[in-house]
């Protein structure tokens, strides 16, 4: 006896096979969940021969992304930039088709030279989360990205003030991927609190063995964005700071800080925040992020959380999707309906 979530399979499959708007309309009205639309979080937009080993679960390549943009279109759905969102979700603006928004998280170089290029071409809005530290700098310090360098040339990393030395030994010991996630581990728990020292390491064996990391946007590229009329630049914290190992008096700063430069750069108020990593576990204290959102003038804050997004959904915890290279019609669909949020159990 097939369950309901396998007959719900069947269905958006034939959905998809179909391919017309008209049946995308019957498949929303029969599966409706209460969910108004999706918010896909994005990161890099990269041909695949620039792809990593370990980061590729935020990588998208230009042309599948064109493919997905082409097989929402003949969707029931409605492009929308953030300022949209936040009029149908305060139901000052009503639509009776589901809306989708593409944000693009941190600042990387390349949601200029390839995002921007495919969503000019078909007139769609989309966001890029900046985290100001990492713009217009020549050494950026994306460390999930510096790690993978680190350990994918086997280097030897002296991180011994948190009990971590990676030696050539560890190399023939373990596989690279798992030194590659004990670091990822301990930098995700105390980059915050020990910025300087992290760096530093990093930096050095950056410099000596003439690594590279990925280059970030600057100020030139991101205004033509943002005058362009389809970008919105949005708040990621000035360092990726992760608001679970940070104080309020802290998260306060980076936010406004955060805020401040993009503000002046742009001339308008910036009022849309993603919350750096953004699941549950990176942010914790709810109501302390709540009122640090309200004191920096945030109106909407997004998370990676992927729950439904309903218009009881809170303005400061907006549920987000991760779209990737494996992401196709059938993705889109579970996501845009909720059917995936809804029956997928996520851990708090
Ligand atoms: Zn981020």
């Amino acid at each position: 006896m097939p369950n309901k979530y396998s007959i719900v399979n069947i269905i958006t499959h034939f959905v998809i096979k179909l391919n017309t708007n008209f049946f995308y309309k019957i498949y929303f009205y029969l599966l409706s969940t209460g969910n108004k639309g999706a918010i896909f979080c994005l990161h890099r937009i990269v041909p695949r021969d620039g792809f990593s080993k370990w980061n590729q679960f935020i990588e998208l390549t230009p042309t599948q992304l064109e493919k997905l943009i082409i097989s929402l279109q003949k969707m029931d759905v409605v492009f929308v930039n953030l300022q949209t969102v936040h009029l149908l979700l305060t139901q000052k603006q009503t639509s009776n088709k589901r809306f989708v928004h593409f944000s693009l998280d941190d600042g990387y170089e390349d949601n200029y030279q390839y995002a921007f290029p495919i969503f000019r071409k078909y007139a769609i809005p989309f966001s890029v989360f900046v985290s100001t530290d990492f713009i217009d700098t020549p050494n950026p310090f994306i460390w999930w990205y510096s790690i993978e360098e680190i350990v994918n040339n086997e280097l030897e990393f002296d991180l011994s003030d948190y009990g971590v030395v990676i030696t050539k030994e560890d190399y023939l010991r373990s596989s690279k991927e798992a030194i590659f996630l004990q670091l990822k581990n301990l930098f995700l728990n105390h980059v915050d609190s020990n910025r300087g020292y992290f760096q530093y390491k990093t930096n050095s064996l950056f410099i000596q063995h003439q690594l590279t990391a990925p280059t970030m946007l600057n100020w030139v590229q991101l205004i033509e964005m943002h005058q362009s009329g389809i970008c919105e630049i949005g708040a990621h914290t000035h360092t990726h700071a992760r608001f679970s190992n940070i104080d309020m008096h802290t998260k306060e700063l980076e936010v406004n800080k955060n805020k401040q430069i993009i503000e002046s750069h742009t001339g308008i108020a910036c009022r849309f925040f993603a919350y750096p990593y953004g699941h549950y576990t990176d942010i914790v204290n709810w109501q302390e992020s709540e009122s640090v959102m309200k004191k920096c003038g945030i109106d909407l804050a997004l998370t990676t959380i992927p729950s439904l997004l309903t218009s009881s959904s809170s303005l400061v915890q907006m549920p987000r999707v991760f779209l990737n290279e494996m992401s196709n019609s059938y993705t889109l669909l579970t996501r845009i309906s909720g059917v995936y949020q809804k029956n997928t159990q996520w851990d708090i």
